[in-house]
């Protein structure tokens, strides 16, 4: 079958693979319908994760059609149309039992790691992802949703994802009735956390991003004030300023990255006065948040993220929450807003791409080229 194949930062490219096999009685073979490119997998291609091999195959939000089942795969059947959690779960650790389902102990037992992720890297389980033609699903009986007839299968795909990390980076951020949020980053991820602080509740949402075409989208689809940080002489002052000298109630990290991956990159030359290597939008979220405030932190960092102003979390007296999101948990009631019309997850679609042209749909995400926010791979499309 063909795959994606990852050689080292920055080179990706199309391969011959062999076809993924049940390994395991509660196994799934899936043939891929849609695959999408995350910010999550820029980290991967920039170099930042550790453990990424040469050889495997990104890829964590994927629909597609159940070809083969194990055994004790009883609530599936050949030939479903499915939606694929990004998260692999067991269903029945401590962590799952809780809902837990980003953080199952038992597909990677690391007290400091992450739970397993398609395509993602040694540290999330080793586990090779859907931007390929078949992939092997793994606790077939726990993670996969049959999705209904009425769904269009691009909202579908979405929900594998971006809409649920989006609405629990609101959910994090405990927003009350007329807060003030502010979401740092205007990628898929923080364009569905602006869309859905409406939802709980939030009287005002503020998007801070350089990239003019994804606020001019923002601006729209949340909607949002918006601004260009390169505008801005210093963002949290200018932040403190707009909020009545007080900061936001709530702050989004919808950005991650670190030296080698988005943040920085796109940061120098601006009038910051951090060192290279510092988690920025980090550093701007925890300092524009009001005393007192929660900051929610959905973006991923590699291991410079650890350069946090943690003295000012504890000034400031600050709530941090982070996760990432528990997909299987949020689906029932985000299917359910879909429905109602309340989000429209396939408008963030901008790039529709044959999964032959891998490496050129990576470099256009990367880069932020030709007005893309959210591309999405099809095998033999
Ligand atoms: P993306 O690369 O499309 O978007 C990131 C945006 O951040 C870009 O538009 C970029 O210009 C902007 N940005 C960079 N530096 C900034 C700064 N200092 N201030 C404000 N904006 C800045 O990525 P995405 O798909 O939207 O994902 C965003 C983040 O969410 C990534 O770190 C990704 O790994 C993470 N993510 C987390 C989860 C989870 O479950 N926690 C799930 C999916 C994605
Ligand atoms: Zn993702």
């Amino acid at each position: 079958m063909l795959a994606m194949d990852y050689r080292g930062p920055y080179r990706v490219r199309l391969e011959e693979k062999p076809m993924p096999r049940i390994e395991h009685p509660q196994d799934a073979i899936v043939r891929v319908t849609r695959s999408c490119i995350c910010g999550s997998d820029l980290h991967l291609y920039h170099g930042m994760v550790p453990d990424t091999r040469v050889g495997s195959t990104f890829g964590h939000e994927f629909t597609g059609v159940v070809e083969e089942l194990g055994p004790e795969v009883s609530n599936l059947q050949v030939g479903d149309h499915v939606l694929v959690p990004f998260n692999i779960a067991c269903g029945q650790c401590h962590f799952c039992k809780q809902s837990l389902f980003g953080n199952c102990h038992e597909v990677n037992p690391h007290a400091t790691a992450v739970g397993g992720i398609y395509g993602y890297s040694h540290t999330a389980g080793g586990y090779q992802g859907g931007q390929a033609e078949y992939v092997r699903v793994p606790y077939a009986d726990v993670g996969p949703m049959v999705f209904p007839d009425w769904m269009d299968p691009d909202d579908a795909v979405l929900l594998t994802d971006v809409v649920p990390t989006g609405y629990q980076a609101a959910e994090m951020g405990g927003i009350q009735k007329g807060d003030t949020v502010v979401v740092f980053g205007a990628g898929p991820v923080g364009i569905m956390a602006a869309r859905c602080a409406w939802l709980f509740g939030a009287g005002r949402v503020i998007v801070i991003d350089h990239f003019d075409y994804r606020l001019e989208f923002v601006k729209a689809y949340a909607p949002a004030e918006v601004y260009n940080f390169k505008e801005l002489d210093d963002v949290v002052t200018f932040l403190k300023h707009t909020t009545d000298g007080l900061g936001a109630d709530v702050v989004i990290d919808a950005v991650g990255g670190d030296a080698k991956g988005n943040a920085l990159h796109t940061l120098f030359g601006n009038k910051l006065k951090l060192e290279a290597g510092s988690a920025i939008a980090l550093h701007w979220a925890i300092n524009s948040a009001k005393k007192g405030g929660i900051v929610s932190i959905v973006g991923v960092y590699g291991p410079t993220g650890n350069m946090v102003p943690i003295g000012n979390v504890l000034n400031k007296g600050l709530t941090i929450r982070a996760n990432q999101a528990s997909v299987a948990r949020l689906l029932p009631r985000l299917i359910e807003h879909v429905r109602a019309g309340h989000i429209d997850p396939k408008a963030l679609i901008t790039h529709r791409v044959p999964l032959e042209d891998v490496a050129d749909a990576y470099h256009i995400f990367a880069a932020k080229l030709d007005g893309c926010i959210k591309p999405v791979l099809v095998p033999g499309g």
